[in-house]
């Protein structure tokens, strides 16, 4: 399949998964993640009218970033040490991986001293897994309480990775409680605004991630591929 063909399968899939729960598609963005992929396959992605890109590594997405121009929109979605922070500040507008509050505050600093704005997603360990990274759910309140003296990091909504499984349906209610957390964080008012979005589902389990209400879904091994191909 062409890229264009893939584009096109997966926004299939997306509307069949809304169509299943009742949403509006319109809800549901796709990032790229072209982590596993070169910088031509990255230009071409762009090129197919895809906006969003995922990234996990500063030392790989900077020049890739550079060598784009900054086309696109930019999401890092991977572990994120503190130092590498300075690197992508101001060319990274969304940050999936926010999992401890000394990241807000490197975030908040390096933010401010570039006048820029930082979207996060607080990253939430829903599973329990050992493996995975994030907060624990009941620590999500306080964090949030506490992430609110960073003005320049806007917390948007939360994230998580479901364990792998070939079986979708067993990661089902790890997005349904992240869905369920945001709304009781919502009805507590405890943020300014209300977390609206919810970053979950990858190639393997995406449409139980959208009818669990993903509002962004980090495609890469069934949208752009691993580089073996176009
Ligand atoms: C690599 C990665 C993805 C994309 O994974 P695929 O299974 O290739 O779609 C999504 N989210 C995160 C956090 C990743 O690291």
């Amino acid at each position: 399949m062409s890229l264009q063909e893939r584009i096109q399968h997966v926004q299939e899939r997306i509307e069949a998964a809304c169509g299943r729960s009742g949403r509006n598609p319109a809800e549901v963005r796709v990032i790229a993640v072209t982590k596993y992929v070169s910088i031509e396959i990255t230009r071409s992605v762009l090129e197919s009218g895809i906006l969003h890109l995922g990234e996990n590594r500063p030392g790989v997405a900077v020049p890739k970033w550079e060598a784009l121009g900054g086309q696109g929109i930019w999401h890092f979605i991977g572990h994120l040490q503190s130092r590498k922070v300075k690197d992508i500040v101001g060319k990274f507008a969304y940050i999936h991986s926010l999992d401890r509050l000394s990241l807000a505050q490197e975030l908040d600093k390096r933010a401010a001293a570039t006048g820029a704005e930082v979207k996060a997603f607080l990253q939430v360990n829903v599973s329990g897994e050992a493996s995975k990274q994030g907060i624990k759910p009941e620590e999500a309140e306080a964090f949030l309480r506490e992430a609110a003296q960073f003005p320049h990091v806007k917390i948007v909504g939360l994230m998580t990775m479901a364990p792998e499984s070939d079986d979708p349906e067993l990661t089902r209610p790890v997005f349904r409680g992240l869905r369920e957390l945001r709304d009781e964080l919502n009805a507590k008012g405890v943020t300014n605004e209300p977390l609206t979005e919810l970053s979950m589902g990858m190639s393997g389990d995406f449409e139980v991630a959208v009818e669990e209400g993903a509002t962004w879904v980090r495609l890469g091994t069934l949208l752009v591929g691993k580089g073996e191909e176009t």
